[in-house]
């Protein structure tokens, strides 16, 4: 069975199994797996919010049996030759074998009935890196959506550019840039979720792009990471610095909404939108 043909059986269903600590870093309570999977992986008694993996995204949005992949079978190589600090090929042939498809997965689906395109990062592919894949799936899907005036939903949980595919990674910024600029021109709604972590390139080329940006609670969002920053500006950091809160009370983000509030929400907004 492909991944896309396991997943329409889970989409709307449960979530797949994801790897979890024996205790929760939130509140250090012992963790009942299945519990906590039936609460989509927030913590009953701290809420802290589990990161979910791109398979476990489109189960938890699409209406089941609704996901269609697209481009899939579209695959990354090391064009540049890579070894530092591991082979980049080895690396990639490896995340294929655990299952994994590329940093990011897109596709249409359903949410309520609604059609949309949905993208969602998976950080446990290169640390969910914009990769030359990445960016071709992104920005094909955001061209079909706006070509076809179908809403587009963005799941973000990334560390910005793939290093090891150096300006050729860098450039996917500007392309998908370019393809959020289509959507915006067609008028199509781009809703953007910020997931732990989202940061570097992903986050100043598409994630805060959005026209409506959803923050899950305690998500950790930026362009630079805090230890970079204190080391080039010798400031000391606001508390809670560069949290879902402190950038909600920044105004870069629209709302923090927890897990179990985001379904409902989009479909309000695409009602809305409609
Ligand atoms: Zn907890």
């Amino acid at each position: 069975m492909s991944i896309a043909e396991r997943e329409v059986g889970m989409a709307g269903g449960a979530l797949p199994p994801i790897d979890l600590p024996s205790n929760c870093p939130g509140c250090g309570v012992g963790l009942d797996v299945e519990d906590l999977r039936a609460h989509n992986y927030v913590c009953t008694q701290c809420a802290h919010h589990f990161r979910l993996g791109a398979d476990a995204w489109i189960a938890l949005i699409a209406d089941s049996g609704s996901w269609q992949e697209r481009w899939g079978d579209v695959r990354s190589h090391d064009l540049l030759n890579w070894k530092v600090p591991k082979p980049y090929q080895a690396v990639i042939d490896k995340l294929l074998k655990d299952g994994l498809n590329e940093a990011v997965r897109t596709g249409t689906c359903t949410i309520a009935g609604r059609s949309i395109w949905l993208a969602a990062f998976d950080f446990r592919f290169v640390g969910g890196t914009l990769s030359i894949v990445a960016g071709e799936r992104l920005a094909r899907g955001m061209e079909q959506a706006a070509a076809a005036h179908v809403p587009y939903v963005l799941i973000a949980a990334s560390g910005g550019a793939r290093m090891q595919e150096g300006v050729l990674a860098l450039m996917q910024m500007a392309k998908v840039n370019a393809a959020v600029g289509r959507l915006d021109a067609a008028g199509v709604p781009f809703i953007s979720v910020l997931t732990d972590p989202t940061f570097g390139g992903t986050a100043a080329s598409l994630a805060l792009l959005a026209d409506i940006n959803i923050a899950e609670p305690g998500a950790a969002i930026g362009f630079t990471g805090p230890r970079v920053i204190k080391q080039a500006t010798y400031a000391d950091l606001p508390p809670g610095f560069q949290s879902a809160e402190f950038q909600l009370s920044h105004g870069q983000v629209d709302m923090v909404l927890s897990r179990t509030e985001l379904r409902p929400m989009l479909t309000h907004l695409l009602e809305m939108h409609s």
